[in-house]
C-alpha cells in the first residue's frame, strides 16, 4: 500500500514524554515519515500566542519534542522551529508555550518568520503568488504539527489551517480583508497549503480544544497523535474524530477531489486506532452555517453585505472580561475597533467589521463572545 493517503493514529493519553515518543515514532513510520538525509527541516507548531500548554491552544512540547526526535532519527541535519504569532513577540510565545526550554535542550533553533519572501504559485486555484516566512522557503523540509482545536471562521482547525501562521506578522490581517467569506478564505487556504508543500504532518490531539476555540474553548481529551503525508487527508480524518462532517469544513469542501490538492477523501487509508471507535461524545464544536452561496449569486452585492450582516456570527466584547490589552484592536485588518472613554472593552463599527474573527482568536481574556443576532 503506497502511504501517500495513509492517516495513521495512534494511542496517546497523556503527554508523559516516552509515551508521546512512542506514540509519535510509532504514527510517523506507519503513515510513512520520508528519508531527511543532511536536510535543514523546519518544525512548524501552532504558536497562536503565548499560552501555557495546558489550555490547549497550542502545540504541546511534548509533541514539538518527539517531532524533533523523530526528524533526527530519519536523518535531518539541522531542526529549526518557526511560527508567526498572531500579534505577540516570539519571545514571550517561546517562554509561555515551552518552546524555549524544548529548542535548548534538543540542540534546536529558532527560525526568524519576520522576514517575507514571494512564491509563486503557478499551480493554485485561486492565487497565484503569497509572501511567506522565508525561513520557510529555505527549509528543505517542513514538517507541520497543528494542534486540534474548534475555529470560528473555519469550524475546524488542524494541519491546513496551522499553516496560515507561515505567513509573517500582521500580512495575516491583509488576507482577511481580501477574502473576508468563508469560501474565498478556505480557497487561499487550500492553495497557501501548496505554497508551504510540508512533507508530513504530526498532529497534536492528545488534549485538543472545543467550544470557542481557537484561543479560548476548553481543553478537552482527545487521546491520538496523528500522522501523514498529506494534511488534507488528515484533517478530514480529525475532524470526524470530534463529530463534524468533514465536507462541512470549508478548506476540505474546496479541495476534496481536486487534483491539485493531491485530495481525494475516498482514497484515505487509515491504520492504527480506528477513527470510528474514536468519535469523541459531544465534541462542543463551533456550529457549521451553511454559506449563503445562493444569496451571493442571485442578490445584489449592497443586499448581500446587508443580509451577511445580520445572519453571520459578530463579535461581542464584555466590558467586565476585558483586560484593555489592546491585542484586538491591534490586529483587526477592518480597523472596526476602537477604545472609548467610559468604556472598558473596545467598541465595535459593525457595518465595517467582515467577521474575521481574528479578534475573538486573539483575545487573552475570553472577553470576546460569537454571536448571531437574535
Ligand atoms: S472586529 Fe473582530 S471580527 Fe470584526 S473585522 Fe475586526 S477582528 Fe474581524
Ligand atoms: S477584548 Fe480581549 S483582546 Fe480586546 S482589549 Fe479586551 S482583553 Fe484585549
Amino acid at each position: 500500500m503506497t502511504s501517500d493517503h495513509i492517516v495513521a493514529l495512534s494511542d496517546c493519553r497523556s503527554y508523559d514524554q516516552a509515551a508521546v515518543d512512542r506514540a509519535v515514532a510509532e504514527a510517523a513510520r506507519a503513515a510513512g515519515l520520508p528519508s531527511m538525509t543532511g536536510a535543514t527541516v523546519l518544525l512548524k507548531p501552532n504558536l497562536l500566542l503565548a499560552s501555557d500548554p495546558i489550555r490547549a491552544a497550542t502545540t504541546h512540547p511534548a509533541v514539538v519534542r518527539a517531532a524533533a526526535r523523530a526528524v533526527k532519527a530519519a536523518g535531518a541535519a539541522r531542526v529549526l522551529v518557526g511560527d508567526s504569532p498572531g500579534w505577540q513577540a516570539l519571545s514571550s510565545v517561546a517562554g509561555k508555550t515551552g518552546m524555549q526550554d524544548v529548542i535548548a535542550s534538543e540542540g534546536l533553533l529558532w527560525a526568524d518568520f519576520s522576514d517575507p519572501v514571494t512564491v509563486d504559485l503557478p499551480g493554485g486555484g485561486m492565487m497565484r503568488r503569497f509572501e511567506l516566512a522565508k525561513a520557510v522557503a529555505d527549509a528543505d523540509i517542513v514538517v507541520n504539527l497543528p494542534k486540534l482545536k474548534t475555529h470560528g471562521l473555519m469550524y475546524y482547525t488542524g494541519a491546513v489551517k496551522n499553516l496560515f501562521g507561515c505567513v509573517p506578522g500582521l500580512r495575516k490581517s491583509a488576507f482577511h480583508l481580501r477574502f473576508p467569506g468563508r469560501a474565498d478564505f478556505a480557497r487561499m487556504l487550500a492553495d497557501l497549503y501548496l505554497a508551504v508543500k510540508p512533507a508530513f504532518c504530526v498532529m497534536d490531539a492528545v488534549v485538543g480544544m472545543e467550544g470557542p476555540g481557537p484561543n479560548n474553548g476548553k481543553p478537552r481529551d482527545i487521546g491520538l497523535i496523528l500522522a501523514a503525508k498529506n494534511g488534507f487527508d488528515l484533517d478530514w480524518i480529525a475532524a470526524g474524530v470530534i463529530g463534524y462532517n468533514p465536507a462541512d469544513v470549508p478548506y476540505l469542501a474546496v479541495a476534496a477531489g481536486d487534483t491539485r490538492y493531491g485530495f481525494e477523501p475516498s482514497a484515505i487509508k487509515t491504520v492504527g486506532e480506528d477513527p470510528a471507535r474514536r468519535v469523541v461524545p459531544h465534541f462542543q464544536r463551533v456550529r457549521v452555517l451553511k454559506e449563503t452561496d445562493f444569496f451571493k449569486r442571485h442578490m445584489p452585492a449592497w443586499l448581500h453585505r446587508l443580509a451577511r450582516n445580520l445572519t453571520v456570527a459578530r463579535p461581542f466584547f464584555s466590558d467586565r472580561r476585558c483586560v484593555r490589552c489592546g491585542a484586538c484592536v491591534k490586529i483587526c485588518p477592518a480597523t472596526a475597533l476602537r477604545f472609548e472613554d467610559g468604556k472598558n472593552a473596545p467598541l465595535v463599527d459593525y457595518s465595517s467589521c467582515i467577521r474575521c474573527y481574528c479578534c475573538h482568536e486573539v483575545c487573552p481574556a475570553d472577553a470576546i463572545r460569537l454571536r448571531r443576532l437574535p
